[in-house]
């Protein structure tokens, strides 16, 4: 699933993630202050759980996203069900982990973390994020939504998204386009302002462009 999001984000990204491994941040940080919450435990626990399972050097990481991290009242109408759910399709060629599944007013929905919430709605890499959740929890019997939930950690906002049919056929194409990746394709970057923060700038600039990478 982070190969999804993370193509969508930049696919060079993906290419690099599935290359070198991915980068500790703070939304893993504030993944573990939410699921600590939600069990009734303090941030100390969060920290202790986040700094065994990444190492000691994440510490900073930790304390700015527990600086950021806002609980807001709107979850405790949420009812937990599980969470950290890990599912898996070989016939959608689709895993992940999803971050909560809860009950509201009799209905069941993932609901998956986020950053900051964008001015309305959701963001794009959020709606497939759910969307392939959706098809994830479908498929392995356990209920079958086009909601979803997403609960924005660093500004405490919690939305809710219907996805349709065109954005499972986005998970699908995109399953694809990781798999290409996988075997070894070097796809195009974004080229553009979020470049300046992306933690594989050197290794990017060392990547050629080839003329099939513009079609992927
Ligand atoms: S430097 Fe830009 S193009 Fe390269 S991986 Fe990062 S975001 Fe993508």
């Amino acid at each position: 699933m982070s190969d999804i999001s993370g193509y969508l984000y930049c696919p060079r990204i993906c290419y690099f993630r599935l290359k070198f491994g991915g980068k500790i941040n703070e939304v893993h940080a504030a993944k573990e202050i939410y699921t600590s919450r939600r069990a009734g435990f303090d941030d100390e626990w969060a920290k202790r759980k986040f700094l065994s399972l990444y190492g000691e050097e994440n510490q900073e990481i930790f304390e700015i996203a527990a600086g950021k991290f806002i609980y807001s009242k709107s979850l405790e109408q949420l009812e937990q069900l599980d969470y950290g759910i890990v599912l898996e399709s070989s016939r959608l060629r689709l895993k992940g982990k999803l971050d909560e599944l809860i009950q509201l007013k009799g209905v069941r929905y993932p609901l998956i973390l986020s950053s900051k919430a964008p001015e309305e709605g959701v963001w794009y890499r959020d709606r497939i994020k759910t969307a392939a959740f959706c098809m994830l929890l479908k498929d392995a019997g356990i209920v079958d939504t086009s909601s979803g939930l997403i609960y924005h950690c660093f500004d405490g906002e919690l939305r809710e998204v219907e996805i349709g049919r065109k954005d499972k056929y986005t998970v699908m194409r995109l399953v694809e386009r990781v798999c290409k990746l996988k075997k070894g394709f070097i796809p195009e970057g974004v080229s553009d302002s979020r470049c300046t923060r992306c933690d594989y700038r050197r290794e990017c600039s060392n990547e050629p462009v080839t003329f099939a990478s513009r079609f992927l």
